[in-house]
């Protein structure tokens, strides 16, 4: 008889921001019901996305994410400084 659960089994990961059921997002998450491998922190961010660029009037990514980068940098200032920081080289 075999069982379904094999620990063989990759862990489930979710494709964009890679959490697992152990390690979920800080804020917690859940599996998107048609998406095997999308969780809803990121699932809910693409249609908030979604909705920005059909929206607003000539929707720029690169801007967009120099907006990001300015506030992600503000917010990591105010992070505990023994969390692991998360940008990349
Ligand atoms: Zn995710
Ligand atoms: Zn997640």
């Amino acid at each position: 008889m075999e069982t379904k659960k094999d620990s063989k089994l990759p862990v489930r990961t979710c494709r964009v921001c890679r959490c697992t059921d152990p390690e979920p997002c800080r804020g917690g998450c859940a599996w998107v019901d048609d998406k095997p491998d999308l969780c809803t922190t990121c699932y809910l961010m693409i249609d908030a996305l979604a909705e920005w660029y059909m929206n607003a009037h000539w929707p720029s990514f690169a801007q967009l994410r120099h907006e990001l980068e300015t506030v992600i940098a503000t917010m990591a200032l105010l992070e505990d400084p023994t969390r692991r920081s998360h940008v990349r080289p």
